[in-house]
C-alpha cells in the first residue's frame, strides 16, 4: 500500500509537460541554482538544479519536484497553472509557466521570470488577439486553452501552426565570421553580415518585436522579434532602429539600419536565431531569398512601456562582445549583461 502511495504521489517527473519544466527552470534559474534555457525540457542541469536546492534545503534529494520542493522555491513554486485568473502584477510558478506557453506560441514576452509585467500583459493580448477570444490581457481558463491548442485537455503540443521554420536573410550579401566562431572568452552566438553602414535591415519573417533599444551586454542598438515556435531572431549594431517594442512584423519589414554600436569594430549586421533562448546556427534555417519587402510594412504599434526608451542611445560601452547577453528584455534601466 505505501509502495502504490508513493508511485501516485510522484509529481512533475511524471507528468512533466513542457510548461510545468518551464516553471520549474524559471523558478531555480530565479534562485540562482539553475544556469541553463527556460526550454521546457527536463534534462540533467534540472535534475542537478533540483537536487541542489533539495540539498541546501534539507529535504530527500531525489530530484524530483514534489510538494516539498515546490514549497521550497517559495512564491516561485506556486499556485499552479490554472489554479487563477492571472493578471497584471500576479507572480509565481503559474506565470511562468504561461510566459513559456506565450513564447512557444510567438507570442513573448521574450523571458519566462514568474512576474506578470507589462511585457507579459502585451503577450497575453496578443495571444488572445489571435485566438479571437476577448482582449482584457487576463490569463484565465480561455487563454490557456488557446495556447496549449483550444483542446483544454493539457496537451501543449499543438499550440502553434506546425511546420518547418525558416527565415529570410535580413540583409544581401554573403556571411563574414559564422556560428561558433571563436571570440576572446566565449564563441560567437550569431554570424555576422559584413555590409555597408546604412543598409536597411529586414525582418525574417513574421512575429512581434519584443526588444528594440539599446543593450549594453555589447549588441549596441538591438532588435529581438519573437517568431513561432519559441524561435527568435536578433538583429545586433544597428546605426539606428525603426522598429518598436510590441510592433507586428512581416519578412522584410525594415527593423533598422546597419551600424556598428556597442563592441562592434565596423559596420556589420550580427544576425542570431535563438530557439528557447538558446542561440543555434541561423544558416541551416536561412532561404536564400533576401527579405525584400518595401519599408514601413508593420503596423508599427507599441506596446508602450519602454518602447525604443533607449533607442536614441548612442553612447558606446567597450565591453562584452556578441556573448550572450542573459539580461531582462527591455529593462527599466539597461545593466550589463551578467555573464
Ligand atoms: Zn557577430
Amino acid at each position: 500500500m505505501a509502495l502504490i502511495a508513493i508511485l501516485f504521489v510522484v509529481p512533475v517527473r511524471a507528468d512533466a509537460s513542457p510548461a510545468r519544466v518551464a516553471a520549474l527552470q524559471a523558478a531555480l534559474s530565479g534562485l540562482h541554482l539553475y544556469a541553463g534555457y527556460v526550454d521546457g525540457i527536463d534534462g540533467p542541469l534540472t535534475h542537478r538544479a533540483v537536487t541542489a536546492l533539495q540539498r541546501r534545503r534539507g529535504l530527500s534529494v531525489d530530484g524530483i519536484a514534489g510538494p516539498q520542493t515546490r514549497k521550497a522555491l517559495g512564491w516561485r513554486g506556486t499556485p499552479g497553472l490554472g489554479s487563477r485568473v492571472m493578471r497584471a502584477g500576479d507572480r509565481g510558478w503559474d506565470v511562468a509557466a504561461l510566459q513559456f506557453l506565450l513564447q512557444r506560441a510567438g507570442h513573448g514576452p521574450g523571458r519566462a521570470d514568474g512576474l506578470f509585467g507589462p511585457l507579459t500583459r502585451a503577450a497575453v493580448e496578443r495571444a488572445q488577439e489571435a485566438a479571437g477570444i476577448g482582449i482584457d490581457g487576463l490569463a484565465g481558463a480561455a487563454t490557456l486553452a488557446a495556447l496549449r491548442g483550444g483542446s483544454g485537455s493539457g496537451s501543449e503540443l499543438v499550440s502553434a501552426p506546425s511546420g518547418p521554420v525558416r527565415f529570410l536573410r535580413p540583409v544581401p550579401g554573403p556571411i563574414g565570421d559564422g556560428f561558433g566562431a571563436p571570440r576572446s572568452g566565449h564563441l560567437h552566438t550569431g554570424v555576422d553580415f559584413p555590409v555597408p553602414y546604412g543598409t536597411r535591415v529586414g525582418a525574417a519573417g513574421v512575429g512581434t518585436t519584443i526588444y528594440a533599444g539599446y543593450n549594453y551586454g555589447g549588441y549596441g542598438n538591438l532588435v529581438v522579434i519573437q517568431h513561432r515556435l519559441g524561435y527568435t531572431t536578433w538583429y545586433a549594431h544597428l546605426s539606428s532602429i525603426a522598429t518598436a517594442v510590441g510592433a507586428q512584423v512581416e519578412g522584410g519589414t525594415l527593423v533598422g539600419y546597419v551600424g556598428s554600436t556597442g563592441n562592434s569594430t565596423g559596420p556589420h549586421l550580427h544576425f542570431e536565431v535563438r530557439r528557447y533562448d538558446t542561440p543555434i546556427d541561423p544558416v541551416p534555417l536561412l532561404l536564400t531569398a533576401l527579405a525584400a519587402r518595401p519599408a514601413g510594412t508593420g503596423s508599427g504599434q507599441a506596446a508602450g512601456e519602454c518602447a525604443g526608451r533607449a533607442r536614441h542611445e548612442a553612447s558606446k560601452r567597450p565591453q562584452g562582445s556578441d556573448r550572450i547577453a542573459r539580461e531582462r528584455l527591455c529593462p527599466t534601466s539597461p545593466q550589463p549583461a551578467s555573464r
